[in-house]
């Protein structure tokens, strides 16, 4: 429960920061494209305007790259580790005793932790000896 809970939080934050950078951006851009905008107006510093709201506008770039980097960094924290946690649980649930004494199914070699690769929630043996490739159904029959 504490687990699922900091994770919810996390999102929350990447929502968060979603909200306030892209304010933020948008801000940035609006008051660079209005710098821009009114560079041409007689009486005014062209120039200066120009350059001004060049940079403002580049600031709400960085700002909008800087959102979207964070939003994906804690989205694949959030993501790939949910995986990871199940292939470990369901690695934990076959025991060490039944991969111990866990032979080929093809060649009847006897076969180490090594053997054994998780791909998509499922367990598959690659056996080193006769080079067999298969996948284990969940109730294991050895
Ligand atoms: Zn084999």
């Amino acid at each position: 429960m504490a687990n699922n809970n900091g994770k919810e939080g996390l999102g929350c934050i990447s929502i968060a920061i979603l909200i306030l950078g892209g304010f933020f951006s948008l801000v940035f851009l609006f008051f660079g494209v209005l710098f821009i905008w009114s560079a041409g107006a007689p009486g005014v510093d062209s120039g200066a305007r120009l350059s001004t709201g060049i940079i403002l506008i580049f600031i709400g770039l960085i700002f909008i790259g800087i959102t979207i980097g964070i939003t994906v960094f804690i989205y694949r924290r959030l993501h790939p580790k949910e995986e990871k946690i199940e292939i470990t649980q369901k690695i934990d649930l076959s025991g060490d005793v039944s991969i111990q004494s866990m032979k080929c199914q093809k060649c009847g070699a006897q076969l180490d932790k090594d053997s054994i690769t998780t791909r998509e929630g499922a367990i598959f043996i690659s056996c080193p000896y006769c080079g067999s490739d298969y996948e284990v159904e969940e109730a294991p029959k050895w």
